[in-house]
């Protein structure tokens, strides 16, 4: 079970960063789960940023958005690096799709922590040929607490760990959803892998 970290002293002087990494397969429930813990700290009133690559318009331009359109207000940014000027004096930054940022928002999420913010990275562990999605490895490493959630697998049931591509595009990053992915367990997976 994951115990909630809680940044501490009210004290901005006095704080502790730390990175959560909440990852998983397409359907998982990345995105709600890092919403549920940006809007427990909005409740908190503590200040809080949210940020996504630019690359993913499947939804609203601003918002994080969900599969179940649970949203929250969210900045669309080019680079990794836009992130540390946008999140001033933040009590807590959250960043979605963090996969399809390059290996610099490793040294991004380092120093947001390391200036005492609580930093929530979501995003995808694996591609759809079931390898590593970097940065996630990466990120994985140097976070203080990591949760891997799981979707179901749409052909048996099973918890999923895999996003299986229904279509025969190669490229790593094809945007969409229902029409073009479905989670799959390691067996389904496998099995139809092409
Ligand atoms: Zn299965």
């Amino acid at each position: 079970m994951f115990i909630e970290p809680f940044i501490g002293s009210n004290n901005k002087k006095d704080r502790k960063g730390h990175i959560e990494v909440v990852c998983g397969s397409m359907f998982s429930g990345k995105t709600e789960e890092l919403i549920r813990r940006l809007n427990r700290a909005l409740i908190a009133k503590q200040k809080v940023e949210i940020f996504k690559p630019a690359i993913d318009k499947r939804y609203h331009e601003f918002d994080v958005v969900s599969h179940n359109e649970n949203a929250i207000r969210s900045t669309p940014v080019q680079f990794a690096e836009d992130i540390i000027l946008l999140a001033g004096d933040c009590d807590v930054v959250g960043i979605d799709e963090v996969q399809f940022f390059d290996n610099r928002i490793v040294e991004v999420a380092n120093i947001l922590a390391n200036s005492g913010k609580r930093v929530i990275l979501a995003g995808l562990d694996m591609d759809f040929e079931g390898k590593a999605f970097d940065p996630m490895p990466q990120l994985l490493s140097i976070a203080e607490y990591v949760t891997k959630v799981h979707a179901i697998c749409m052909k048996c049931g099973d918890l999923a760990s895999y996003s299986f591509r229904l279509s025969d595009a190669k490229e790593k990053v094809v945007l969409g959803e229902k029409e073009s992915y479905e989670a799959r367990c390691r067996k389904c997976f496998y099995e139809d892998k092409k």
